[in-house]
């Protein structure tokens, strides 16, 4: 038997565990669960667990809705929350058809795919996310303006405040299920924390954004708060960004570097940003897919609006980090548009192909921008060549309708699934009166 799923059954008996549940994720990104009892892991392991898909967006179709969950057992841990008397643990699955086939609507199969891709080419790709987020009262109701829990702002320490003890507790939980972080901290707004995870593999990173977000909400909830991704929660501050840092690896080397180099990056990491920078529009949409993402892109808060680059400038939509330890292996691209409420294996697929394809078709990397883009008059910024990203959801999906990158990325199925129930959200919202419009308009006209 395989080594892994040998250790699972083992640390099954061995741990008491009384529940494994199965992970997956949905289309847009929303994990889905079902839970086994240690009498079935074997069968799971060996033919899949039969479940009806059509419960699930975007994995079903009325008629053939069956589909199997196959438990990757590299991705076991136990759960340390809940009841101690209900030892529980998890596996991500991938989702096949009954015949075995990958389902097509499966978007860890989507990574999966391009992660070959890459490596066909001799690529594994690396990444490291900044996860930004919201902490609130609970109780408020939804739809009312939520209550920050402090008042803090960047890097502030904030002495035994909730919020510090939530996220103290959260980093806790994130180690024992073997997600390490690197840096956390209070960001810049009132109540918004920031928490960055150390780099790994793309798909394990992809299946650690989406444990990431269960533990943040699971401890925020534990202490009668709440915990959001939602990338504007609050109209006068800066949002929340999932800033993403890349990287390929080729054998032991990172292949941007480029000691020489007077950026130290390589022929690979130039081709890579300029894939980016031109694909960058298209892939919006996956990376910012609510109605509300496009509220966090505007001028003047820290998060990108134009398509631009830079070494150290946080108006630029991707940057070029200056490391202080001069290493090969720090060197790195971030890309700084994506928000915490993404599809992570959607995401993740999107901005490797774009790189990916700027290194096949050796596009031209543009001068960087070393002016605040911010700071220019439109006239100064179309003579600089600087586009702008979608201004809105709808934006982005006419733009990515017609990206033939970003149909091949993701395939038929979830490209064509992706646009018609983003173009619904979109109806949907433009349909609605908001308090905005109420308070300017309804006393004056
Ligand atoms: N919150 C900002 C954003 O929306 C990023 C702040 C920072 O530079 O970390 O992207
Ligand atoms: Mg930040
Ligand atoms: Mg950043």
């Amino acid at each position: 038997m395989d080594p892994q799923k040998a250790y699972v059954l083992r640390t099954v008996e061995e741990r008491g565990v009384r529940l494994i549940r199965l992970w997956f994720t949905d289309v847009v990104g929303q994990m889905k669960s079902f839970a086994i009892s240690p009498a079935e892991l074997e069968s799971a392991f060996d033919e899949g667990m039969q479940f009806d898909g059509s419960a699930i967006d975007g994995f079903s179709r009325i008629q053939e809705s069956d589909v199997l969950a196959r438990p990757d057992a590299g991705t076991f841990e136990l759960l340390p929350w809940g009841q101690t008397d209900e030892t529980a643990a998890r596996m991500f699955c991938d989702i096949t058809n009954l015949d075995g086939t990958p389902f097509e609507g499966d978007p860890r199969h989507v990574l999966k795919r391009n992660l070959d891709r890459a490596r066909e080419r001799g690529f594994s790709f690396y990444v490291a996310p900044e996860m930004e987020f919201f902490y609130f009262a609970d109780g408020e109701g939804h739809g009312r303006p939520p209550v920050p829990l402090d008042t803090g702002s960047y890097f502030d320490l904030t002495t035994a405040d909730v919020a510090s003890d939530l996220r103290k507790r959260t980093i806790h939980t994130l180690e024992a299920m073997g997600i390490p972080v690197e840096y956390s901290f209070h960001e810049d707004s009132p109540s918004q924390h920031e928490i960055d995870l150390r780099y790994t593999d793309a798909l394990t990173m992809a299946d650690n954004v989406m444990t990431f977000r269960l533990v943040v909400r699971e401890i925020a909830m534990e202490r009668g708060a709440y915990a959001t991704f939602m990338p504007k929660p609050l109209s006068d501050v800066q949002g929340s960004g999932m800033h993403t840092h890349m990287s390929l690896g080729e054998g032991d080397t990172n292949a941007f570097a480029d000691a020489g180099d007077p950026y130290r990056l390589s022929k690979v990491g130039r081709g890579f940003i300029a894939g980016l920078l031109e694909h960058a529009p298209e892939i919006t949409a996956v990376t910012n897919q609510l109605v509300n993402s496009y509220k966090r892109l505007i001028p003047g808060t820290e998060a990108p609006a134009h398509v631009s680059w830079a070494r150290n400038n946080r108006s630029a939509l991707v940057r070029v980090p200056v490391t202080k330890s001069g290493k090969d292996s720090s060197v790195r691209i971030e890309y700084r548009a994506p928000d915490p409420a993404c599809n992570p294996y959607l995401a993740f697929s999107v901005v490797l192909a774009a790189g990916l394809k700027g290194i096949d078709e050796g596009y031209d990397l543009p001068a960087e921008t070393t002016t605040n883009v911010f700071e220019l008059t439109p006239a100064e910024r179309a003579a600089e060549g600087l586009r702008e990203l979608p201004q809105s959801l709808a934006e982005a999906l006419d733009v990515m309708e017609r990206s033939e990158l970003v149909a091949e990325t993701l395939g038929e199925h979830i490209f064509s699934w992706f646009i018609r129930n983003k173009r619904n959200e979109w109806s949907d919202y433009k349909a609605q009166v908001t308090p905005y419009e109420l308070e300017r308009y309804l006393p004056t006209w």
